[in-house]
């Protein structure tokens, strides 16, 4: 494979980019490699800057769920963007994208749209803290919630990658309210409860956990954390970033039968743009500015570009509900790659739920965090070059999930299938 203008490229990004990049899972690091630069996409396919292309099991992380320059899609855009980038006032499409995302997802009431996932986590924390009047918040090993402040403790995505899960920066001072507890794990979070009485405001968590791997609730898991709230007045809080559109067209709270008060959504939601959004219950929704005093704000909050892009995909999903498709073919991917897995003798632990999957090299059962460290990452690194030189563009990191689109065809899983083969012949 020929990378040498990518070679080229990252010499020249690392001058004038910490790291080369603007996110840091982009930059290869953890795969011991260097990364490719995109020059366009188009349905399954990434194109690089030598000219190779591949097979995108990426998918910008989550938002191209139908696959990259949907013409449906950049045709919106291109309509928009002639009536005027943006004019910092209210629009028809801020509430159609509200009303389409509130109908969507039974939960939400009521949406306050924003420009990133993890500016809906930070200020849905803002607003269940000023709802409670209470200052804890209780997180989860490995659950990633976006770079804010509070939550960059034992979170999961670049920081696991990089090995810096409590980052220098962020004073301890900022972190001092969040407790953390094992993924899956109940009877951690009910002793916390019980050691902090009447002091905590939320309980949030990936309901499905996509940023340390891609790990499932345990049976009651759900359930178990909705009764706990219910109990003690703490609101539960489901960042959906990841799972909201893609495991099922009403996220992962409709596929488990759980209600949160308040939920994240980003990624899908925008299209491939950037939009984040947080809603829930009308009560705890009009606390937020200027219906209430919980202050948030942002300028391009609602841009006209984001949400045509964002409209028009919220309702081809509706229209198409591609996730049966989706499920049956992650599920292929899983079932093959576990299959060559086991007559090589190679341990490997698979999950798949509509447009997202993952696998671990791993022994036994990954239920949490701790489990998810213990993969064997020489592995995967082998497996993700190997693969790479096929043709398949994986996350380069064994603790990311996997995200597959409606224009992934039964050729591609054919071909992904064959390297995934080869990859495992190559450990
Ligand atoms: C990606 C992600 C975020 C952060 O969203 P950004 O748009 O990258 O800020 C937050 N929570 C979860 C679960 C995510 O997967």
């Amino acid at each position: 494979m020929k990378i040498s203008e990518s070679k080229k490229l990252f010499s020249r990004a690392q001058e004038v980019m910490p790291g080369g990049v603007n996110s840091p899972v982009r930059a290869f690091k953890s795969v011991q490699s260097e990364p490719l630069f995109i020059t366009h996409a188009k349905g399954s396919r990434l194109f690089d800057a030598d000219g190779n292309s591949f097979i995108d099991y990426i998918g910008s992380w989550g938002p191209m769920i139908l696959g990259h320059a949907d013409p449906r899609i950049t045709s919106e855009i291109e309509k928009a963007v002639q009536k005027g980038t943006s004019f910092g006032t209210p629009t028809e499409g801020e509430i159609e994208l509200a009303e389409m995302i509130s109908d969507a997802v039974p939960s939400v009431e009521m949406v306050r749209l924003v420009n990133s996932g993890s500016e809906a986590a930070m200020g849905a924390l803002r607003v269940a803290r000023g709802f409670t009047g209470r200052d804890k918040i209780i997180k989860f090993e490995g659950c990633y919630h976006g770079s804010v402040d509070a939550l960059l403790v034992k979170a999961g995505s670049g920081a696991t990658t990089l090995g810096i899960p409590d980052s220098p920066g962020v004073p301890q001072s900022f972190t001092e309210h969040t407790l953390s507890a094992p993924f899956n794990d109940l009877d951690a979070v009910i002793e916390l409860t019980e050691n902090f009485p009447d002091e905590i405001a939320a309980i949030v968590l990936e309901p499905v956990a996509g940023n340390m791997g891609m790990i499932p609730p345990e049976h009651g898991f759900l359930q178990g954390l909705r009764e706990l709230c219910d109990r003690e007045g703490i609101l539960l809080i489901f960042d959906e970033v990841m799972t909201g559109f893609r495991v099922d067209f009403s996220g992962a709270q409709a596929l488990f039968q759980v209600m949160p008060d308040l939920s994240i959504f980003g990624k899908v939601i925008g299209g491939g743009l950037p939009v984040g959004a947080y809603g829930g219950r009308r009560e705890i929704m009009l606390q937020v500015a200027p219906a209430g005093p919980v202050y948030q704000a942002g300028t391009l909050s609602g841009n006209p570009i984001a949400v045509s892009a964002g409209k028009t995909m919220l309702k081809i999903l509706k229209e198409e509900d591609p996730y049966a498709d989706l499920g049956r073919k992650t599920a292929t991917l899983n079932e093959a790659l576990s299959d060559a897995a086991k007559k090589k003798g190679i341990p490997l632990e698979t999950c798949s739920m509509g447009g997202m999957f993952g696998f671990f090299f791993s022994e036994k059962k990954v239920r949490n965090y701790e489990d998810a460290l213990k993969c064997n990452r020489d592995y995967f690194i082998t497996f993700f070059r190997e693969v790479l030189s096929r043709g398949i563009y994986l996350a380069p990191s064994p603790f990311e999930s996997l995200f597959l689109s409606s224009s992934h065809s039964e050729a591609d899983l054919d071909q992904t299938i064959e390297a995934f083969q080869h990859g495992l012949a190559a450990i």
